[in-house]
């Protein structure tokens, strides 16, 4: 069962593979963000939910109606989430190469623009009028390591993203002299599935230390982002504080570090993705091949695989999974969980304990509602899955199933390729 609805019977009404998002922990995860805020900062604070995550119209809305602000890092983001009733002075945009588009779509709209280097200060200069300047906060890099896999870091100084805080005064300067844009805040994100929580204590007191040069040289901030990170438990190895535990070591951090130097507490901001999002889903797969492999392993494979769900095959990334129609069978075999793509390394789960199963089975792969339906793709032209919102015993559809017209919507073919019925047989 998730969210009162039997996972077999969604199977069979909205069909396979189906992401599943639980509204309740959705929605628990926002008042906790919010709540611990509140409880652990003495300033003003508001959580913003990492929308790459997972955006869509349902999600972003969702997340709204909690109250947070919401992270864009693309047009298309952006325009999700205006489109889902987002108030446009609740988004931020982020990106390390935003274009001219993306840069005016947020600038009009009244949306806050992360600025991340000197070709957006350039464009957004050319941009912005004084008389309704720009609404920016500087992305920097804070040069704080953290232990998560590399592609996912982005805190150290060889990072493709954020200014230099080298080269903080030339930054500051360069906005004194430009009125088309008013700085309100300052920003760092130092990586994601994060178990530590000394990284985004220290961050804390690096962003109050920049606040404190901002201040000085005459900026009117009053917003420090300390990003997101916090990681979630995708198999028992995974031991992540709690969300009151993050909050508090962020909170505690910049609000000592503010009375240390005697500053006024700025408004805090975090920005969690994956802890917000990613155990409220699971993907629900029907079980169909099986190959064994004489004293190797079993392969069972399922209906989807990496076009769905790309994090095994990019970060070797590990999931828990359970047969929803057998889930009081005793765990009988070690399997490992194949996907259906033409590519080897598609593996859902490298090792699973399941109870033997045959083909027809729903497998349930739990915590996939951070980074999945976001990173999907159409690989090999399979149609991307539907997604239904689970809840006091509904479920209701938030991303129509996609097919094979669809797929070919985009499409187009020159005449002179047109093959002729005739000559091609
Ligand atoms: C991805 C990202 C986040 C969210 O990261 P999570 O690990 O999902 O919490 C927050 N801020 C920025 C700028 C990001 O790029």
């Amino acid at each position: 069962m998730i969210g009162g609805c039997d996972l077999v019977e969604l199977v069979a009404e909205f069909g396979s593979p189906l992401y599943i998002l639980d509204e309740h922990t959705v929605r628990t995860a926002c008042r906790q963000y919010r709540d611990a805020l509140t409880r652990y900062y003495p300033g003003e604070s508001q959580p913003i939910y990492a929308s790459k995550a997972w955006n869509c119209l349902a999600v972003c809305a969702l997340v709204a109606s909690e109250g947070l602000g919401i992270d864009v890092v693309s047009g298309g983001e952006f325009y999700t989430a205006l489109q889902a009733g987002v108030n446009p002075e609740q988004l931020y945009l982020h990106g390390n190469n935003k274009s001219s588009d993306e840069l005016r779509l947020a600038y009009d709209q009244g949306g806050t623009i992360m600025v991340d280097n000197w070709l957006e200060l350039d464009l957004l200069t050319a941009i912005a009028s004084p008389d309704q300047p720009a609404r920016i906060a500087l992305r920097l890099t804070p040069g704080i390591e953290c232990h998560t896999h590399e592609y996912i870091r982005t805190g150290h100084l060889d990072s493709k993203f954020g200014f230099d805080p080298q080269q903080l005064p030339q930054v500051f300067a360069r906005l004194q002299q430009q009125p088309q844009l008013r700085c309100v805040g300052l920003h760092a994100h130092i990586g994601s599935q994060i178990f530590e929580r000394q990284p985004h204590h220290d961050l804390g007191d690096v962003l109050v230390g920049w606040y404190q040069q901002a201040r000085a040289a005459g900026l009117p901030i009053t917003e420090l982002n300390i990003g997101g990170g916090l990681g979630i438990c995708y198999t028992e190895a995974d031991d992540p504080p709690s969300i009151e535990e993050w909050v508090k070591t962020a909170s505690q951090a910049i609000a000592t570090a503010c009375e240390t130097r005697q500053l006024p507490l700025p408004k805090l901001i975090c920005e969690p993705g994956r802890s917000l999002i990613g155990t409220a889903g699971l993907t629900a797969y029907t079980l169909g091949s099986r190959k064994q492999v004489p004293g190797v392993r079993t392969y069972v494979a399922v209906d989807g695989g990496m076009s769905d769900n790309p994090r095994p095959i990019t970060y070797q990334s590990v999931y828990r999974a359970a047969i929803a129609n057998r889930f009081s069978a005793p765990l009988t075999e070690t399997v490992t969980v194949a996907g259906k793509h033409c590519e080897s390394g598609d593996i859902v789960l490298p090792t699973a304990e399941l109870p033997s199963s045959e083909p027809g089975d729903i497998l349930a792969v739990f915590a996939t509602g951070a980074y999945n339906y976001s990173m999907a793709s159409n690989y090999n032209r399979l149609p991307r899955p539907a997604a239904v919102l689970v809840g006091g015993g509904d479920a209701e559809l938030i991303l129509a199933r996609e097919t094979y017209t669809d797929l070919l919507q985009y499409d187009r073919l020159p005449s002179r390729l047109q093959l002729d019925a005739t000559t091609n047989r």
